[in-house]
């Protein structure tokens, strides 16, 4: 029983390393970032995609993507 709670949670770890890391992408010798900060919070704090929109979780606030 303890074993796969173990499992679990081990699990869970990896999940959100990997997500983290996906806001980056490395090319060549250039970091990318793939979603925008929030010009409130500045840099850190990357607001989520939301399809058109842009959020921070952090104070919400919502910017448009233009198109
Ligand atoms: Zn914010």
């Amino acid at each position: 029983m303890s074993e796969s709670k173990k499992e679990a949670s081990a699990k869970k770890e990896k999940k959100e390393a990997r997500k983290i890391f996906s806001l980056y992408k490395v090319d060549k010798d250039k970091l990318i970032r793939l979603r925008p900060t929030c010009e409130r919070c500045g840099p850190g704090y990357f607001m989520a995609d939301h399809g058109d929109r842009y959020s921070c979780g952090h104070c919400g606030f919502t910017r448009y993507k233009h198109t």
